[in-house]
């Protein structure tokens, strides 16, 4: 079997899942005890936190873990939103965000704020002009994803922020990086971005672990209130294994990102061509956007039926993204791109990562060529 859902989450390096064995069960002290075991525990939280401030470069003070990156948006957004209810409470954000930032906006506004959804082009991207033009003197806070899970659509994030801060210096800028990390570069310096979220489990570390930058001098509502861990911003014991174990792999995507992007830009030309000569499947993504994600339609099929028939020939893809490929709605991504309704319900994902090749491609597209035969077959005899 060839897994190909790896923007779905990534098989865990072998490096990290020995690490994370090794930690679990020979340092399990709680790191706010005072003993021995308490203590080698909390310097391995500091190393950690060290480690992943360093692959975002930035200070170890404003990493903040959390239990992965639907908290981390939570967190972000809503912590930002009640701890500057006075200021005002209107907040920004885009069509096509993941469901924890676009439910996360939604159960807000069933609180009493207002939220703007900016539409984004066909290609899936909002400009820093409408970003800037939406902005109102309520506005707390505005959150883009860096890349999209579903098509791979790149945000221009540090150009938002950067007329942001010039236009709006108050309001804040959030970004859910989880798709973008160790595929494509962005600065968090100079960027004007306050937020930004991240999960291990999409770079080969554990599932249940992230981080959520918060810049120096920002305060927000903690979510999770207790014993004050974190400095305070997110109560609860550390998950030291996973917490070592999610810098061991920011480390290893952090170095190993421009060689990753540089293959998998070459796979993804040689899919997308291999796509385009299929004359029955439409190309959602584009080779602008993530060198990752490939995204295609097929409209009057099932895409159910195609991720199983790709499966029988080998090949474990995806329909829409898998937080939402169990709902039988069209995808919301990709009607806000001016997809039709069937276009929007027939869309397959790959996505690729590290351990994939030209062979694996080439294989791959005659899966899916033989998969359409099947497919086109099968519609004939109605
Ligand atoms: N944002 C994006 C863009 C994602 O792809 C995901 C994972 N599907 C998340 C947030 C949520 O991350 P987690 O699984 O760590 O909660």
């Amino acid at each position: 079997m060839k897994y190909m859902d790896y923007a779905a989450t990534t098989p865990p390096h072998p490096e990290v899942a020995r690490t994370i064995a090794d930690i679990m069960s020979l340092h399990y002290g709680n790191p706010s005890s005072l003993h021995i075991l308490g203590e080698q525990s909390e310097q391995l939280l500091k190393k950690a936190r060290e480690v992943c401030a360093g692959a975002l470069q930035v200070r170890p003070a404003e990493i903040v873990f959390t239990s992965g990156a639907t908290e981390s948006n939570n967190a972000a957004i809503k912590g930002a939103a009640l701890q500057f209810m006075n200021r005002g409470k209107h907040l920004i954000t885009t069509e096509i965000e993941h469901p924890s930032v676009y439910e996360c906006c939604k159960q807000l506004e069933s609180l009493g704020w207002e939220v703007t959804y900016l539409p984004v082009d066909e290609r899936g991207q909002v400009t820093p002009e409408q970003v800037c033009a939406a902005v109102r003197s309520d506005t707390v806070l505005v959150s883009v994803m860096h890349v999209n899970n579903e098509v791979g659509s790149i945000e221009p994030v540090e150009e938002i922020g950067r007329r942001l801060k010039q236009e709006h210096p108050r309001v804040l800028f959030h970004v859910d990086g989880v798709q973008g990390f160790g595929k494509v570069s962005l600065s968090l310096q100079d960027s004007g971005i306050d937020l930004y979220s991240l999960s291990a489990h999409k770079l080969r570390g554990p599932k249940g672990i992230g981080l959520l930058y918060i810049r120096e001098g920002i305060k927000l509502l903690p979510l999770l209130a207790g014993g004050g861990q974190e400095a305070a911003r997110r109560s609860g014991t550390e998950n030291i294994p996973y917490i070592v174990g999610m810098a061991k792999a920011l480390r290893l995507a952090n170095e190993g990102q421009r060689e990753l992007a540089e293959r998998l830009r070459r796979l993804q030309a040689a899919l997308i061509r291999g796509i385009s000569d299929l004359p029955k499947l439409m190309l959602n993504s584009t080779p602008q956007g993530a060198p990752h994600i490939i995204h295609f339609s097929y409209p009057g099929m099932k895409a159910e039926a195609m991720l199983h028939m790709l499966e029988e020939e080998g090949f474990l893809v995806s329909t829409k993204s898998a937080c939402s490929s169990k709902k039988s709605e069209p995808s919301r991504v990709l009607l806000a791109m001016g997809r039709s309704m069937e276009e929007a319900s027939t869309g397959i994902r790959i996505s690729l990562g590290e351990e994939h090749t030209e062979q694996d491609i080439e294989q791959f597209l005659a899966a899916l060529r033989k998969a359409v035969a099947r497919m086109e077959d099968l519609k004939g005899r109605g």
